[in-house]
């Protein structure tokens, strides 16, 4: 029996079979959990091929976290195929790699910067306001973060929306623990998806890793960080909420 049997759980934020969203998937589905996805925009067709590479085909739902009317269907949706939800997984980041990413912290506008804030980080608590409704008998919500205690290289703003989205995490973990709602991210280490690609210089920080994890670091194996997800999302961790669990081959531990 699988730590996820009878869960159901939503996973928002699969593109690719890349994408950890998509492992998440097939991990949760392997431990027995019933698994929606969601994308959003023109994607969805992508994701829509993509689902039927999982072991079960799961609905894919469209969700476009920063607009107000798909948040306010979502429940509606949800229901269509599921009576309720004991999980969801917030997989979701954008900042313009143009104007953002790759040495542009200095001149990064505040449009883009608000958007990178508004997709990256609020988005949590707007996906965990929309799916609370569907959490009656509490749950666990898990996000995804790139160690943001500290400055990287080519990181910029995205590391600064990944604050937000650390911060954002323990207010939730504060507001809906009395309701037996957990929140915690997992904060892995440097993965080659599709949004880690767009990143101009994010093999620099690759290199790094594979020097100084002590436990080595394979950055085109999504299954360690959907693991950890499907831990946080299962009843193994009953009593943790407001955490950030490291996924990065012990890399946040060494001085160098
Ligand atoms: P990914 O496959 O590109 O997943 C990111 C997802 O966010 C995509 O499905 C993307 O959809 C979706 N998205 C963007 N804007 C959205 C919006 N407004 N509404 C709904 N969905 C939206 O890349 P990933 O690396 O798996 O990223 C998943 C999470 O892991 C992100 O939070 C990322 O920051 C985090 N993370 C990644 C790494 C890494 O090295 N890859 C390391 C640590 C943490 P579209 O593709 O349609 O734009």
């Amino acid at each position: 029996m699988g730590i996820l049997e009878g869960k159901r759980i939503l996973v928002a934020g699969v593109t690719m079979d890349s994408s950890i969203g998509f492992a998440t998937a097939k991990v949760a589905q392997e431990q027995g959990a019933t698994v929606l996805i969601s994308n959003f925009g023109r994607a969805l067709g992508i994701t829509r091929r993509i689902a039927k590479r999982l072991p079960q085909e799961p609905p894919v739902l469209e969700l476009d976290v920063t607009d107000a009317d798909h948040l306010a269907r979502l429940p509606e949706l949800v229901r269509d195929h599921v009576d309720g939800l004991d999980g969801v997984v917030h997989s979701i980041a954008y900042g313009n790699p143009e104007t953002l990413l790759g040495g542009k912290f200095m001149t990064g506008p505040w449009d883009d910067v608000a958007q990178a804030v508004q997709v990256s980080a609020y988005s949590l608590k707007s996906l965990a306001e929309a799916t609370r409704p569907l959490m009656g008998a509490g749950g666990s919500i898990v996000g995804l973060t790139f160690d943001a205690t500290i400055a990287w290289p080519a990181y910029d703003w995205m590391g600064v929306a990944k604050a937000a989205l650390e911060s954002t995490s323990r207010y939730l973990a504060r507001d809906l623990g009395p309701e037996g709602i957990r929140v915690n991210l997992v904060s892995a280490g440097p993965l080659r998806t599709l949004a880690a690609k767009a990143i101009p210089g994010f093999e620099d920080l690759e290199d790094t890793w594979s020097t100084r994890a002590p436990l080595g670091w394979d950055n085109t194996d999504q299954i360690p960080t959907a693991k950890a997800v499907c831990a946080l999302l299962s009843d193994f961790f009953p009593a943790t909420s407001g955490e950030i669990v490291h996924v990065d081959g012990g890399f946040h531990s060494m001085g160098s």
